[in-house]
């Protein structure tokens, strides 16, 4: 391994991506500065779950056991109609004994991030990266016209609505989707599925799903992440009508859900709003610029994967810049990552409206043929492989270290030594 030499690095966006890309980066000795818009930079949202994939990049990282202090441990998804009928159900064990999800709160994981980053990259909040310098890709343009630079290399990790996802080249497909969700964290109490996320579907135009997510710093009240399927055009009549009629919506479908809603949402402000995107490039970079995280890749949340991608796509531009001067290093890092993320992208585009829309008859084919294929010998091992973010291409696997299976396992104890050098900022 030949780390280069230090590089002056820009980051846009201070999301998961450019967390973990300000601490690798800045780990490996880089001069990193990271633009964020936000001028109290924080979560958005309630809570995610993640998967071997990404959980392995923070066993990596060293910073495991501070997220297993907080997750929950998630061994199981299973989805059912309202009257009890099974739909999906998958367990990481079918895998490997020794495998788990960990649901976990936003802000739980951004707090960890923002430790681990430990003042050795500056971050400029409140400041909107509008565009690059059209004729010196060293340079940014913030919204107020000012400039920022020179940099080497500009990492944009400014997420799914990113303003900069163009510059490499027009993006193969760019849109949002019509259905998002409202969502919300919501204290435990006695919630019965403490260690699975459990969904409930009536047809595809309606989706409760429950996740729990631990605790965070400064707060151990143990929280269920409550996520409701709405379309994006519906938000504004939920918001005008009555909270009560919607609550008995939620009691019709989940009365266990409602119950604990009712504490804890009683006004609409309570539930954050989300819509997502299915964006795809035919490039992730152009001349010293490059996308990670979802500026590279926006997908549906649902096979739940966009954080894990995030995680690994900082990893491996971090890896390619050791290897490689950064010419070489970012086609290498869209190779390594594309390969990946393609597969995933395809079927979280094709489940999508089978869990969100109108379509009642995909609908009710799902319910008839979403679990007898997750019992077919083929089918289950894909399955259980795209849940868990090892699937690499049609056949190909993303490897899980032992070690870290193992860390896994034994409660997470065994964090490894920092791989690779750690040279001084120069
Ligand atoms: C409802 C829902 C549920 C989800 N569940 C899961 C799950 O269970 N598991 C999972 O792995 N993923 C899940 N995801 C996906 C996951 O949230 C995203 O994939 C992930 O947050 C992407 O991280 P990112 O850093 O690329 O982008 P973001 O987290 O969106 O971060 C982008 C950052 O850039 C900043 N920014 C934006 N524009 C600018 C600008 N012009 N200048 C400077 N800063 C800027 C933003 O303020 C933000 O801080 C879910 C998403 C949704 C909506």
């Amino acid at each position: 391994m030949h780390p280069q030499r230090p590089l002056r690095v820009a980051i846009v966006g201070y999301g998961t991506a450019g967390q973990a890309a300000a601490v690798l980066l800045g780990r490996d000795g880089h001069a990193v500065e990271v633009f964020e818009r936000a001028p109290a930079p924080g979560p958005v949202g309630a809570g995610f779950l993640l998967q071997p994939s990404g959980l392995q990049v923070l066993w990596r990282m060293g910073l495991l056991p501070e997220v297993t202090a907080h997750g929950a441990r998630v061994g199981r998804l299973y989805g059912e109609t309202p009257c009890g009928r099974a739909v999906m159900d998958m367990r990481y064990a079918g895998l490997d004994a020794r495998l788990t999800g960990i649901g976990l709160q936003r802000g739980a994981l951004f707090h960890v991030l923002d430790a681990a980053r430990n003042g050795r990259a500056r971050l400029r909040a409140g400041i909107a990266i509008d565009a690059i310098d059209p004729h010196d890709d060293r340079w940014l343009i913030d919204a107020h016209g000012g400039r920022h630079g020179p940099f080497d290399l500009v990492v944009v990790a400014d997420g799914a609505g990113s303003r900069l996802r163009g510059y490499p080249g027009a993006p193969r497909i760019d849109r949002v989707y019509p259905w998002g969700a409202l969502w919300c964290l919501l204290p435990a109490g006695d919630w019965p599925w403490m260690d699975e996320l459990r969904q409930r579907y009536v047809a595809a135009r309606r989706m409760i799903g429950m996740l729990p997510v631990g605790t965070r710093p400064g707060d151990a009240t143990p929280r269920v992440s409550f996520f409701w399927s709405l379309p994006v055009g519906s938000f504004d009549a939920w918001q005008a009508a009555p909270l009560q009629a919607w609550h008995d919506d939620v009691a019709a479908i989940w009365p266990e859900a409602a119950a604990l809603l009712a504490g804890a949402a009683t006004q609409h402000a309570q539930l954050a709003r989300a819509s997502y995107r299915d964006a795809t490039l035919r490039r992730w970079h152009r001349g010293r610029v490059v996308l990670i995280g979802d500026a590279a890749h926006a997908m549906s949340p649902q096979l739940g994967q966009g954080v894990n991608m995030a995680l690994l796509d900082a990893e491996a531009l971090r890896d390619a810049l050791r290897l490689h001067a950064p010419d070489a290093a970012l086609p290498h890092y869209q190779r390594e990552r594309r390969k990946h993320v393609a597969i995933y992208q395809f079927w979280s585009r094709w489940l999508t409206p089978i869990f969100q829309s109108e379509h009642d008859l995909l609908a009710t084919a799902r319910d008839l043929a979403f679990l007898p294929m997750g019992r077919l010998p083929g089918g289950r091992g894909h399955m259980l492989r795209v849940l868990s973010g090892t699937q690499r291409g049609v056949f190909g696997r993303h490897a899980l270290d032992p070690g870290f299976v193992q860390a896994l396992a034994s409660g997470f104890a065994a964090a490894p030594a920092m791989p690779g050098p750690v040279p001084e900022p120069g």
